[in-house]
């Protein structure tokens, strides 16, 4: 059987290729990619002339099993996407998951990656964690999964488009409460930008400086009190229901 590696790329800086990356992406025999126009961008910036075949959100029914058939016949995959680490609000989770019904070996190669570096640059505990990746488009549905974590203990990570990054904010402000906040854009680029403190104050600096760029967004999570006071709430409302 093969290998299948899953190979973190830069998120902005081509100097954050590891060493492994680059030694992974030259010994394996073909290079599953995203987008294989963009990763040759990076493999040419590399020098490295492996063969790529693509795998994105379209095409990814048919080429997982195509992919593990070459898998099981002894091939070394290195499954890339445009940015980060795959299978990260990126396509990989399907070949991986075959992969490892398949029992051949999956092998992460860590590089960069936005939530996890937004996350530790924040200031806002990183421990727990969620990571949520982006929300529905739509703002009743936006709203609707924003529901589902008002109550959870963790710090929330969130990746988000610029235009749509101030009607998020707006929705995480009235969803979550105005919150501690960091909107980290451009990570690991020449015009890298941090914004950190209440929701409100991120969303009104992005009202005045038009969002452009790539964003991810991290907020903290629900405090006890907040659940203190659900559960107060509850019981109230279990309590009348008694009587
Ligand atoms: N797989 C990637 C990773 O490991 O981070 C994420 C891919 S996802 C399709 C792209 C989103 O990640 C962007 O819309 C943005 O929210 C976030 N992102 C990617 N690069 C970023 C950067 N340099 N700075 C801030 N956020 C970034």
């Amino acid at each position: 059987k093969g290998i299948l590696y899953i190979v973190g790329t830069p998120i902005g800086n081509l100097a954050d290729i590891s060493e492994r990356a680059r030694r992974v992406l030259t010994e394996a025999d073909v290079i599953a990619a995203e987008d294989t126009r963009h990763t040759r961008k990076l493999l040419n910036h590399l020098d490295i002339s492996t063969p790529s075949v693509s795998y994105h959100e379209h095409n990814r029914l048919s080429r997982t099993a195509e992919l593990a058939d070459r898998l099981e016949k002894g091939e070394r995959i290195a499954l890339v996407s445009d940015a980060g680490m795959p299978g990260i609000s990126d396509p990989g989770e399907d070949l991986i998951r075959e992969a490892v019904q398949r029992e051949i070996p999956v092998v992460p190669i860590p590089g960069p990656n936005a939530a996890l570096s937004a996350l530790v640059g924040s200031g806002i505990p990183p421990q727990p964690f969620a990571f949520i990746g982006f929300l529905p488009r739509q703002q009743k549905e936006r709203v609707r999964e924003l529901e589902k974590w008002r109550l959870t203990p963790a710090t929330l990570i969130f990746y988000e488009a610029p235009h749509r990054v101030l009607a998020m904010l707006k929705d995480v402000e009235s969803t979550l409460g105005d919150r501690q906040a960091a909107v980290a854009r451009e990570l690991t680029k020449k015009h890298e930008e941090w914004l950190r403190g209440k929701v409100s104050e991120c969303r009104r600096w992005l009202e005045e400086h038009r969002p452009r760029g790539e964003f991810t967004i991290v907020v903290s999570g629900a405090s006890e009190e907040e659940i203190r006071e659900q559960q107060t709430e509850e019981l109230v409302w279990w309590e009348s229901l008694s009587l």
